[in-house]
C-alpha cells in the first residue's frame, strides 16, 4: 500500500511527502492548526468539513493501546497501586496527548491519500 511511516509519524503531506501538514511553528492556542493546503504540493488538507472526525477515533484506540498495557504492566508486573497506576497513566495520557492526537490526524489523511511522486506534473 506503501505508506510511509517516517512521513506519517513526522506529520508530512501524504501526496508529496516533504510539506508539513500542521502549521509551524507551534501554535500554543491552536496546536491542531493545519494550512489549507500544503505548501509543497498544493494538496488541500481538508476537503470537508468534518474531514478528521474519524481521527478521534484512532486516537481513542492509540492512547488506549498504549496506556492500558502501561497500566496493567504496572500494577500486576511492578506491583504498583492501582492509584499509582492511574497517576502514572494520567501523567503520560497528558504528556502523550498532542503528539497522539497529530498522529491520528496525520494517520487518517495518510490513509485516505495515496503517495504521488509525480503530482508536479499533474
Ligand atoms: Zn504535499
Amino acid at each position: 500500500m506503501g505508506m510511509s511511516i517516517s512521513a506519517m509519524w513526522n506529520n508530512k503531506c501524504p501526496r508529496c511527502r516533504e510539506g508539513d501538514l500542521f502549521v509551524k511553528p507551534f501554535k500554543v492556542g491552536d496546536p491542531l492548526a493545519m494550512p489549507k493546503y500544503c505548501k509543497v504540493c498544493d494538496k488541500d488538507f481538508e476537503p470537508e468539513p468534518g474531514y478528521y472526525f474519524g481521527a478521534m477515533f484512532l486516537s481513542y484506540a492509540i492512547s488506549t493501546f498504549l496506556l492500558l498495557p502501561t497500566a496493567l504492566l504496572l500494577v500486576f508486573y511492578y506491583n504498583w497501586s492501582v492509584e499509582g497506576a492511574m497517576v502514572m497513566v494520567i501523567f503520560l495520557g497528558a504528556v502523550l496527548f498532542l503528539k497522539i492526537l497529530r498522529v491520528s490526524r496525520s494517520l487518517w489523511i495518510h490513509i485516505m491519500v495515496r503517495y504521488n511522486p509525480s503530482y508536479k506534473k499533474t
